[in-house]
């Protein structure tokens, strides 16, 4: 069994770049059509393999050309995914819309994403049992998504949500998480405070904590991340990059951070290995042909110096 198992969404993007949105009933004749194979199940979970993490994918394609794409970049970075299923309904796509502005209009239609269901989820039940971490966010079913949680709580499996896209969720499913991981925009709907300062994040995180949630890890951009436990609570800085495209940084930090704690790192380690990870990610355009591999990152921490850590 492999160490950490993504149960996650799968998601083609397609980017169609115009000179301007095509208003309702109107047509336009876009410039250029682009296919980014995407989700954030499989951009943390390719995260996690070029980090040298052992892991396995779980989750729904369709039998179709967009579906092989995944399959193919699986064998391609040794992920396991025997238990990828196959449905009658379509991969999930994304429609991408940038207009000349580099605005964007998008809209995910879920297809696959939504067929991983209850038989799907007892197919993998000896799995869960047997991980050391779970990996989840919210682009399959919520309810599918709570019922892992409430699996691996009951086997005493480590789970670590990504709650984006963020919903409110109840206070006995955040109770039952190790790991938390939300923005500053996921954390205040989560929560339903304001984080924009670090002192309302503070607040917010350790709301969080009092429903029962272990750790909080909430990412802040370029500023870092901070960590809340029971214990204490810190900001550790972020890296100092040129951001150039900003997509995945979220999913590459979470694939990182578990690469990291399943190796025995402390909080603050994984923490400062997931924003090494992060800040490389941001410096590539593109989800997954920005992910970095261990080699790159350990490169860019050991020319970078140490990151200042502000407790509080
Ligand atoms: P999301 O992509 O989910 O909105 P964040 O924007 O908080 O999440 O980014 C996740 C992590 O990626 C941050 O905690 C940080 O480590 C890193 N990161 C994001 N943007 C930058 C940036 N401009 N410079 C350096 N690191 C960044």
């Amino acid at each position: 069994m492999a160490k950490i198992t993504v149960i996650g969404s799968m998601v083609m993007d397609n980017v169609a770049k115009m000179d301007k949105f095509p208003q309702a009933g109107e047509t336009v004749l876009g410039a250029t059509l682009e296919f980014f194979p995407g989700g954030k199940g499989a951009n943390q979970c390719v995260s996690v393999a070029r980090l040298g993490g052992e892991v396995e994918m779980v989750g729904m394609l369709g039998k179709d050309g967009n579906g092989d794409v995944f399959r193919q970049i699986f064998k391609e970075e040794g992920i396991k995914a025997d238990n990828v299923f196959s449905c009658d309904k379509p991969t999930a796509v994304a429609q991408i819309q940038i207009n000349a502005e580099g605005q964007n209009r998008i809209c995910v239609i879920p297809c696959a994403n939504f067929e991983f269901g209850v038989e799907e989820l007892n197919k993998v039940d000896e799995l869960i049992k047997n991980t050391e971490l779970v990996i989840l966010q919210l682009e399959l079913r919520l309810d599918i998504t709570k019922e892992i949680i409430r699996r691996a709580h009951r086997y005493g499996v480590k789970v670590l949500l990504n709650p984006a896209p963020a919903v409110k969720l109840e206070k006995e499913i955040l109770g039952m998480l190790d790991y938390i991981t939300p923005n500053e925009t996921e954390l205040s709907i989560l929560t339903g405070l304001p984080t924009e300062t670090d002192e309302e994040v503070i607040a917010a995180a350790k709301e969080l904590l009092s429903y029962g949630t272990k750790t909080i890890i909430a990412t802040l951009g370029s500023r870092g991340a901070l960590i809340a436990t029971k214990d204490s609570v810190e900001i550790v800085s972020g890296y100092k990059v040129k951001a150039v495209d900003t997509v995945a940084a979220g999913d590459s930090f979470n694939g990182a951070f578990a690469v990291a704690l399943t190796e025995g790192k402390t909080l603050k380690e994984a923490v400062q290995f997931a924003n090494a990870m992060g800040a490389l990610t941001v410096t590539k355009k593109g989800a997954i042909p920005s992910l970095h591999t261990r080699a790159q990152v350990e490169e860019f921490i050991g020319r970078i110096p140490n990151q200042k850590i502000k407790e509080s």
